[in-house]
């Protein structure tokens, strides 16, 4: 199948073509034409499958004709980060470089005004994260009631982050009359609700993770102590062929320490966490697309869903609480079909959290060979080196040489933040995550079969997506 078979204008087609694009992909080749036909359509799929394409196109089609008018957005699409939603947007430039299409971006962090005047002008798509909608909508600045598409994309990030209550109000806003297309890596139930409730007799869709990406990801865990992980990284930064890297922290404090850690250290890193604002988070990503930086540490809030194309590798440098996050997450590797390595640290307090994605990949993670003795090769290895040593990153010594004393290595200077700072300042996370860190501290205790039984249920809460979508994941290339 190609474009051209799915009902597209040749204006389209072009741009399409123009954009390095042939094949579309499973998302794109199911969605388009029930798109096209004005269906409901729920597509169930993760970022990295070319899903933002399956609802721009048409949607650029479906908008060619009709009259924009003043404060009246003719196409709402609904995204749960500033991050995503300039994605969004930068994907109606790139498609729709052949329509005359007005489009606005409401989100937090750029000024009001100009907002206003671009609504004020009349505008056929509005991206818009749902606090700054309402914002404008509260002002009286945006009428929705000329609103007949709705997207509503990432809606289990949008649950994870309390917005579902914003989106019910929304949908109440906009006609009943309109075509609504929900995206969803995971249906969990609120979200079924959520499609019951403002979709009407909507088409299903659901793909799994494209298999050149998911089998061209190389996944390791690494077994590492706590007070190791940053020399351990440091070494695997310099060690394996890492082009290009994103290292995940769970909180917004570790971000923040790890990126000062690695630039003592040399690495050409920055930073991206829930408490930068939008200027400094698209300045910071834009000189990661640039390659000035080339290690990016980032937390899920912040990172999720965003296009970084030709991660060479992820590092959980926390193992995500969240498995869907774990797949989220090294999915910022070996996308379009470009190899990858995702490598997860994991503590002896992380048992739990490891079981739990293995549990929903469907597979076991590979260990590093040797994990323990690697382990405390590769950290003493960093420890002799982690001297915030000059701007060239070194490669590491070679294995197998005398391992240095480790009461004469220098790791005082590169300790872990303390936990109690951390537990000030973590990356604001979903109530499931809560729920998940209050249970997991339980865990610590001797575990009684009754509280086996609830962290099964627990789990089986958190997860209520298309699993066999990643049975498909295997190791190596
Ligand atoms: P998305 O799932 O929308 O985040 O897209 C993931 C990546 O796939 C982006 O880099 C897109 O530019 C790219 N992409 C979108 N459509 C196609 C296609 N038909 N063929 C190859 N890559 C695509």
């Amino acid at each position: 199948m190609n474009f051209a078979d799915l009902g597209l204008s040749e204006e389209l087609l072009r741009a399409v073509h123009e954009a390095g694009y042939d094949q579309p992909t499973p998302i794109q080749a199911s969605a388009i034409p029930s798109v096209l036909m004005m269906n409901d359509v729920i597509g169930v799929a993760q970022t990295g499958t070319g899903k933002t394409a399956s609802f721009v196109l048409p949607m650029i089609d479906i908008l060619a004709h009709g009259r924009r008018r003043a404060r009246m957005p003719r196409s709402l699409i609904l995204e749960p980060t500033r991050e995503l939603a300039a994605q969004v947007a930068e994907n109606f430039e790139k498609y729709g470089r052949y329509h005359n299409l007005e489009m606005a971006l409401l989100i937090g962090g750029v000024s009001m005004g100009d907002q206003i005047k671009a609504l004020e002008k009349g505008v056929d798509v509005l991206i818009a994260t749902p606090g700054r909608l309402m914002d404008l909508f509260e002002r009286g600045n945006i009428l929705l009631t000329g609103c007949s598409l709705l997207v509503i994309d990432e809606a289990d990030r949008m649950l994870d982050m309390g917005f579902i209550p914003d989106i019910e109000n929304i949908c109440t806003k906009l006609p009943k009359q309109r075509q609504t297309l929900l995206f969803s890596a995971t249906m969990p139930p609120p979200i079924k609700k959520l499609a019951d409730k403002f979709l009407t007799q909507p088409k299903m869709i659901e793909v799994a993770r494209p298999a050149t990406t998911a089998t061209n990801i190389k996944q390791y865990l690494v077994p590492v102590r706590a007070d190791k992980k940053r020399a351990t990284l440091r070494t695997l930064l310099r060690q394996d062929d890492v082009r290009t890297a994103i290292i995940f922290a769970n909180r917004k404090t570790t971000v923040r320490e790890l990126n000062k850690s690695l630039r003592r250290s040399g690495f050409k890193s920055g930073e991206i966490h829930g408490d930068m604002d939008q200027s400094q988070r698209l300045a910071e990503l834009d000189l990661f697309k640039k390659g000035e930086v080339t290690i990016l540490a980032a937390s899920d809030v912040a990172a999720r869903g965003l296009d970084i194309k030709g991660v060479s590798h992820v590092f959980n440098f926390d193992a995500p609480w969240h498995p869907d996050d774990y797949v989220h997450r090294i999915g910022r590797t070996g996308r379009a079909g470009a190899s990858g390595v995702a490598y997860t640290f994991v503590t002896k307090d992380d048992i739990e959290n490891v079981e739990n994605i293995e549990k929903l990949i469907g597979q076991k993670i590979e260990r590093l060979a040797d994990a323990d003795e690697a382990t405390a090769e590769l950290a003493s290895d960093a420890d002799t080196t982690d001297r915030d040593e000059g701007a060239k990153p070194k490669k590491a010594r070679s294995r197998g040489r005398k391992k240095a004393d480790p009461a004469k290595s220098d790791a005082r200077a590169d300790k872990e933040p303390a936990a109690e700072a951390e537990k000030r300042d973590p990356e604001p996370k979903p109530r499931a995550a809560s729920k998940r860190k209050a249970a997991t501290k339980t865990r610590s205790e001797p575990a009684a079969p009754a509280f086996l039984a609830e962290a099964e249920s627990e789990a089986k809460d958190d997860w209520n997506g298309p699993v066999p979508a990643f049975l498909d994941v295997k190791l190596g290339a």
